[in-house]
């Protein structure tokens, strides 16, 4: 059952978030999503030797991990399922090439388990410098990983990384290698994969040149705020705020660019300023220090409509005060965050043909505050039906949610997707208990 080269790569799974290769259990960032497979490989460093290990495999499943940033279980093998192979690609990083393009940008090939924090490194030290467009919260996740759930940032007019994808180069269950620049089919599948169209090898993502902005952080009245959201909304391109249940004060995060002559007063420096300007990803994720000294914490998010985003706020303001009495005894911070997406062409992604405002719940806290948490539950279940019920909202894949497979079915047209995964991977070993149940496919 197990080829004999993948017991050497038991013992050496560091790179992983968690994971203890003697038990055979890898867990998520925050240790709340386990699993036990069978083979943990994490010593892969080359497309040819995926793909070996791919051809010899007889796994009955096989997921591939990224920086193991999502709140939801879909990165896990199955613990019931009878031979299961974890892959992380930590050691199959860097660039693979640069084409710069007529427009100015330039198409970066990226290998896919380069974390995106390295990324923004590698590209703020080519001549001339380069930028990703936009970013989310952090830069720990791998860019494979990102892009496999649709991780967005914020900005009214600009998508998610997923959208900013050209290329993909994807290692089926047969072993062989998809190229996008042969089959469209791949890319416009691809950038939202749920990791269940193969092993990405590559992604080809849209680079820009390196630009500085501005960022701002200030504090707003939140009914002043609710009352001129369409105002905040239009007068800045990358708006986000949050707000603290049972609190009437918003936190607004502005980042406008400036110019690249403007002078830079580091964005990264602890305590974090309340204005600053730097580099575009100074501005945009945290630094690696920060990121290590960070609170943990865990996330829903839904997405609706950017016009629905104040209705769906108050309404999910109301149902925190229905539930209140219920939130004395609290074990963790709660925390409202509102962000902005353009709309994409992608199938399944959560901006398919809509502009949307995405609203997040956290319960910051480590496991132990967390973890089976029935006050994160009740708030984060509030926002689900709210959202979904009254606003046509989804949420994210990589992040906690209850959505059903029939819920999911009645928002996307999931069918030349599951169509493509079954030319792919007509044995469905890259799907786990999590894609089956969201895809309908029980
Ligand atoms: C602190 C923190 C901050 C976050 N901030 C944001 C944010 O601002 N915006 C946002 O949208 N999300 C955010 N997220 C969620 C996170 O970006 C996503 O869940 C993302 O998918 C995690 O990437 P990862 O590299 O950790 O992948 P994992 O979580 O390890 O895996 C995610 C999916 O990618 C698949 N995958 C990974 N590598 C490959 C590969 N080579 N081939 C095929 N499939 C692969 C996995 O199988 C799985 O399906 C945050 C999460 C955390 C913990």
């Amino acid at each position: 059952m197990r080829p004999a080269t993948l017991i050497l790569s038991l013992l050496s799974f560091s790179q992983a978030p968690l994971s203890d290769a003697s038990t055979n259990t890898w867990m998520d960032w925050d240790g709340l999503q386990v699993c036990h497979p069978a083979d943990l490989v994490s010593d892969l460093s080359s497309e040819e030797a995926i793909v070996d290990l791919i051809t010899s495999s007889s796994h009955s499943q096989i997921k591939t991990v990224g920086a193991g940033h999502s709140f939801s279980s879909i990165a896990l093998t199955d613990d019931s399922s009878p031979s299961t192979l974890l892959l992380s690609l930590d050691q199959y990083a860097g660039i693979v090439r640069t084409e710069l393009q007529e427009d100015g940008t330039t198409f970066v090939e990226v290998k896919a388990g380069t974390r995106l924090r390295d990324l923004n490194t590698m590209l703020s030290e080519m001549v001339p410098p380069l930028a990703l467009v936009n970013l989310g919260a952090t830069a720990a996740q791998s860019i494979a990983g990102a892009i496999a759930t649709g991780t967005h940032g914020t900005g009214r007019s600009l998508g998610s990384i997923s959208a900013a994808v050209e290329g993909l180069r994807i290692i089926d269950a047969s072993g062989r290698v998809l190229d996008s620049r042969e089959d469209p089919d791949v890319v416009k599948f691809g950038r939202v994969a749920l990791g269940v169209l193969g092993i990405v090898s590559t992604v080809t993502i849209r680079a820009v040149p390196m630009f500085k902005m501005k960022k701002t952080v200030l504090d707003v009245p939140l009914d002043e705020l609710l009352a001129n959201h369409d105002a905040w909304v239009a007068r800045y391109e990358r708006f986000q705020w949050s707000f603290v249940p049972y609190t009437n004060t918003a936190s607004v995060i502005l980042r406008e660019e400036v110019p690249f002559d403007a002078p830079v007063d580091d964005c990264w420096v602890s305590p974090t300023p309340a204005v600053c300007t730097d580099l575009s990803y100074k501005t945009l994720v945290d630094s690696l220090p920060a990121y290590e000294n960070r609170t943990l914490y865990t996330e829903m998010e839904m997405f609706v409509p950017v016009e629905h985003a104040v209705a769906a706020v108050t309404d999910f303001i109301e149902y925190q005060s229905q539930v209140k009495p219920k939130h004395d005894d609290s074990k963790c911070s709660l925390f409202t965050n509102i962000r902005y997406v353009a709309a994409d062409d992608i199938p399944t992604s959560m901006m398919h043909n809509r502009d949307i405002a995405v609203l997040s719940f956290i319960c910051l806290g480590d496991k132990d505050a967390t973890g089976d948490s029935d006050e994160f539950a009740m708030y984060a279940q509030g926002l689900e039906n709210i959202t979904k019920t009254k606003y046509d909202g989804v949420p994210h894949w990589g992040k906690e949610n209850w959505a059903t497979g029939e819920e999911l079915s009645a928002f996307y047209d999931f069918t030349d997707f599951l169509a493509f995964r079954e030319k792919v991977d007509p044995g469905g070993v890259f799907l786990n208990e999590y894609t089956r149940e969201r895809l309908s496919l029980l």
